[in-house]
């Protein structure tokens, strides 16, 4: 696997593969990877003829300066994940690479940012799409692959990528859990083991509210699910919403024709984990 630090060395190594014909498929990343990560990539490898994985913790989309403090690193690690399964590059770029001055930029993603991880995480989306085209920039992908984990993070990808008219198809990958159902997440790392045993209850909730969820009210049911949380030792919700897939409206009744997802913001200890499902499917 090819290792590149500096943007201008990657844009023209990017240049050199195009014009073979390939296809570039790119998976951005914080590192500290996992089978989630890996999937992404093993997608990439699907669709794409050369795949491009990025690790850089931004500095940006933390709103919470410990959460980046403590955000987990292991580059060492991580490349030996990436070579088991043949990533073709690796863009691993310092911090004065991608932000040589303060980045100003300022997005507007409507009512995508105002409502969930947004409304919790001042900042945090905007942070996103700085770094986000950034890459795409400097990586020119035909294809990107995102995880439905982050699933507000998609719809605002989505959103950027239509605003910046990039030519780029985005693909959503399903979430990649733990046996015990807990959604694998490089934050996971900092939880104890007793902590990853009241984590996997959040995707039993998620579970449970799915089987039965015409039987109640979408306000009705974000109340029950909130209250399930709270009924776990050592979970702390911040919210559970329970929304459409494209406006990321709350829902206020089931009548939709677009995919219903439910999203949760939990802590468990003095991580945040984030989760959802989709009801519809
Ligand atoms: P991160 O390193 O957390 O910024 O995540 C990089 C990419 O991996 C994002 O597109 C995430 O949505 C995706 N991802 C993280 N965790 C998972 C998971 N458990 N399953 C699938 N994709 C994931």
């Amino acid at each position: 696997m090819k290792i590149i630090a500096h943007k201008e060395a990657l844009k023209s190594h990017i240049q050199s593969i195009k014009k073979q014909g390939k296809q570039i498929g790119f998976v951005p990343t914080m590192g500290a990877l996992h089978q989630g990560h890996l999937s992404l990539i093993e997608q990439s490898k699907q669709h794409c003829d050369y795949t491009v994985c990025s690790i850089f913790v931004n500095p940006t989309q933390f709103n919470d300066p410990e959460d980046f403090d403590k955000y987990p690193r292991s580059d060492a690690k991580d490349i030996a994940m990436l070579e088991s399964i043949a990533c073709d590059l690796l863009f691993l770029p310092e911090l004065n690479e991608m932000y040589p001055e303060q980045d100003q930029r300022q997005f507007n993603f409507g009512n995508l940012e105002t409502v969930m991880e947004g409304a919790h995480r001042p900042g945090h989306f905007n942070g996103v799409a700085q770094i986000v085209s950034k890459l795409f920039d400097a990586v020119h992908p035909d294809k990107v692959f995102f995880g439905q984990k982050d699933f507000q993070q998609y719809v605002i990808i989505k959103s950027l990528v239509h605003q910046l008219k990039m030519p780029i198809e985005i693909i959503a990958c399903p979430i990649i859990r733990e046996q015990s159902g807990l959604a694998m997440s490089s934050r996971n790392q900092r939880l104890t083991e007793k902590e990853k045993g009241q984590a996997a209850n959040i995707y039993k909730i998620l579970l449970e509210a799915k089987s039965n969820y015409r039987d109640y009210s979408p306000q009705s049911l974000k109340q029950k699910m909130f209250e399930s949380l709270v009924q776990i030792d050592g979970l702390k919700p911040e919210y559970c919403e329970i929304v459409d897939d494209l406006e990321l409206k709350p829902l206020n009744s089931w009548q939709t024709d677009q995919k219903i997802v439910a999203c949760v913001a939990v802590f468990c200890g003095k991580v945040r984990l984030i989760d959802n499902i989709v009801f519809n499917l």
